[in-house]
């Protein structure tokens, strides 16, 4: 199997360096940044398949690298996951809207940091149904073309709006949702128009869901995702 790169931009030299030792052992190929303007520079020429990208740095911040690397059509295919520090979640939220994949809170733990990168090359590399295509998830089978969602057999009668958040979080298990990516892909059905209003539409298909209503995890300050 080709060896996969990534790319680490971060300025701290020590976590540089344990990002580094510990996924070159894995086997992947590691390419370091310490600036955005080199990581930028980096992901053009070497085109990893994830580029791991601390928020803080210095000069251009991370925020700004994660917006060039989704508008240049060289890097916008690329796997983004943010290194954060805790209590960070207002900017976890606005990279997501920017376009990063995922994102991995400081401290992290060897162990997790070599799962949680699994895990996104995973994701990434998996197809995501189309909008019409039928998923079958868990005890779930939901049939876009004929709004129907069945629960071990049975029909679950939703809402069109919660249709359409359990389509949009279905259809990527694993991946995190922001509020506004839900009420972005929801609008357009019926009235969903604050934060909170997402809310409570959770609570409603969590409901309704009965027992696969757990499978909608609540990730605290940031938003919702569809166990995988
Ligand atoms: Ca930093």
């Amino acid at each position: 199997m080709p060896k996969e790169s990534i790319l680490v931009v971060e300025d701290e030299e020590d976590i540089a360096e344990l990002v580094n030792y510990n996924l070159g052992k894995e086997g992947y190929e590691i390419t370091c940044a310490a600036t955005g303007e080199d990581g930028l520079k980096l992901a053009r020429i070497k085109r990893p398949s994830l580029i791991i990208l601390d928020l803080m740095l210095p000069g251009m911040d991370g925020l700004e690298v994660c917006k060039a690397l989704r508008n240049d059509p060289a890097t916008h295919e690329m796997a983004v996951v943010m290194l954060t520090a805790k209590g960070e979640e207002s900017d976890i939220v606005v990279g997501l809207e920017l376009g990063a994949d995922d994102y991995i809170i400081k401290p992290f733990s060897p162990k997790v940091l070599i799962a949680r990168i699994k895990a996104i090359l995973r994701r990434k590399s998996r197809t995501i149904p189309t909008e019409e295509s039928c998923i079958k998830i868990h005890e779930l089978v939901i049939t876009p073309g004929r709004h129907e969602v069945l629960h071990k057999g049975k029909s679950v009668d939703l809402t069109f709006t919660e249709f359409g958040v359990l389509h949009l979080l279905a259809r990527r298990p694993g991946w995190v949702f922001t509020r506004n990516q839900i009420l972005d892909a929801a609008r357009g059905h019926d009235a969903l128009a604050t934060d909170r209003a997402v809310d409570v539409q959770i609570v409603g298909l969590r409901k309704k869901l009965g027992s696969a209503g757990k499978y909608i995890e609540t990730v605290r300050g940031v938003g919702y995702r569809f166990k995988e």
